[in-house]
């Protein structure tokens, strides 16, 4: 039985000071209704609470820790960095070296902007495109989440879908019309939307492909019904990359299905584990955002020196030359991911757990349901108990996963073969609990 005494006492007296006991609601655990373990360190694959209980991590920090934790690189250009002061609120050259190596990835961004968090980057990107049109309504897709500012807090996947608050209190009646929700992976929906809408639309914005309702691929050819739409209609496109990017393959999304958004948001993995996030595009349109145009967006800590350098170390890492005959590093994690995700569907088969276990790249996820899972409402049928079972046991087996089927789950460098081995291991006791308790 695994040990969570001190946690459990942590997160008691946490209660008293942050709303739940944290500062995201997600790391709650309370759709999984156990105590979440308190984290003490973590390194490589691996992480560990303060009872001392070794994990091997699939959360990844809910993405970015994409090359594993602490690893040395990213160490000692932090240490490195740090001795040279962590914030001057002035230009430096990290900031044009960290936009310089997004752009040789992401070819349809000129020009970028880096801000302090995903929400920050879609918040903006919005006001940028409702600035160049002149438009104020906005097309997003019901089970997208594009972080939590108001306009685009509605119908919004994972922790809203578990916690099943379809909206917040507090979004404003007449901010949440402006935002016109269709369903996700539907050509035929959005075009009917578009026909209707289409010449009042700032942006479409979505996830490319999309992981927080699950994960959910694009159907064949439905991002290039977007890109066609948007353009017909004289809207932008924008691809929130903020957790697909890096991931779906080196150069996002955009790069795995060849289309070229107008604007991209990118996070988590851009910074390396510090608050860093950015939204750019082609260059007349980024050259909107203040001081260059009038479109107003601003942050004290933006392109702070030390966040600049974890991302910088992070990427240098995954988008490295490989040595000659070697796969790159993005290879490297859809090889390993593939390895994993085809092992847990034959797990389950075997263990008679109908599962639909969907991969892009480096990030994976597993629905309990029979059925095929392509939007918000086949996501949101899975079987909730089922993952609750599967979840608990993965825990105490040492595997540690998002507690919710809603979230996506991430493979990092660091994860060795042996790590993938007792995944399995783990995983074969899980499909049999959830078996257990079906008869
Ligand atoms: C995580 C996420 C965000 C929000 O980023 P924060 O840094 O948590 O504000 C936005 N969009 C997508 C697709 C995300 O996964």
């Amino acid at each position: 039985m695994l040990n969570l005494t001190k946690s459990a006492a942590a997160f008691a007296e946490a209660k008293t000071l942050l709303p739940g006991g944290v500062n995201s609601p997600v790391r709650s655990y309370r759709s999984v209704g156990c105590t979440p373990p308190f984290i003490d360190h973590a390194k490589g694959s691996k992480i560990y609470d303060i009872d001392g209980n070794e994990y091997i991590d699939y959360v990844g920090s809910w993405g970015p820790m994409v090359v594993g934790h602490a690893h040395p690189q990213v160490v000692a250009a932090l240490q490195a960095a740090a001795e040279r002061g962590t914030s001057y609120g002035a230009p430096t050259l990290l900031e044009s070296e960290l936009a310089r190596l997004v752009m040789t990835v992401y070819p349809s961004i000129e020009v970028i902007r880096m801000v302090n968090s995903g929400t920050e980057a879609t918040m903006s990107a919005l006001r940028l495109a409702r600035g160049v049109t002149g438009r104020d309504k906005i097309v997003k897709f019901i089970g997208c989440y594009h972080g939590h500012s108001d306009s685009l807090l509605v119908k919004a996947g994972s922790g809203l879908a578990t916690f099943g608050v379809p909206d917040s209190p507090g979004v404003p009646k007449g901010t949440a019309a402006d935002t016109i929700t269709a369903p996700y992976n539907d050509a035929e929906a959005i075009t009917r939307l578009m026909a209707a809408h289409g010449h009042e639309v700032a942006a479409i914005i979505v996830e490319p492909v999309a992981g927080n309702m699950g994960l959910v691929l694009p159907k064949q050819g439905y991002l290039a019904v977007l890109r066609q739409l948007a353009t017909q209609y004289g809207a932008l496109l924008i691809f929130d990359e903020v957790m697909c990017g890096f991931r779906a393959s080196a150069g996002g999304a955009q790069a795995a299905y060849g289309i070229t958004p107008d604007l991209t948001c990118l996070g988590k993995i851009i910074g390396g584990g510090l608050p860093v996030a950015a939204y750019g595009g082609r260059r007349e349109l980024m050259n909107q955002v203040s001081p260059a145009g009038p479109v107003y967006q601003a942050g004290t800590l933006s392109g702070n020196p030390l966040a600049m350098t974890a991302g910088l170390a992070t990427l240098r890492i995954l988008t490295a030359e490989p040595a000659p005959g070697e796969p790159d590093y993005s290879r490297v994690l859809t090889l390993k991911t593939k390895k994993l995700t085809l092992g847990l569907e034959a797990l389950a088969r075997a263990a008679g757990v109908p599962v639909q276990v969907h991969q892009a790249g480096s990030m994976f996820g597993l629905f309990f349901s029979a059925q095929e899972v392509y939007d918000y409402a086949t996501s949101a049928a899975s079987d909730q108990e089922a993952f609750k079972v599967w979840f608990r046991t993965m825990l105490e087996e040492g595997i540690y996963l998002a507690p919710s089927q809603f979230e996506t789950i991430f493979m990092s460098g660091a994860h060795t073969d042996e790590d993938l081995n007792q995944t399995l291991a783990a995983a074969e006791k899980g499909f049999a609990a959830v078996a257990a308790s079906r008869q």
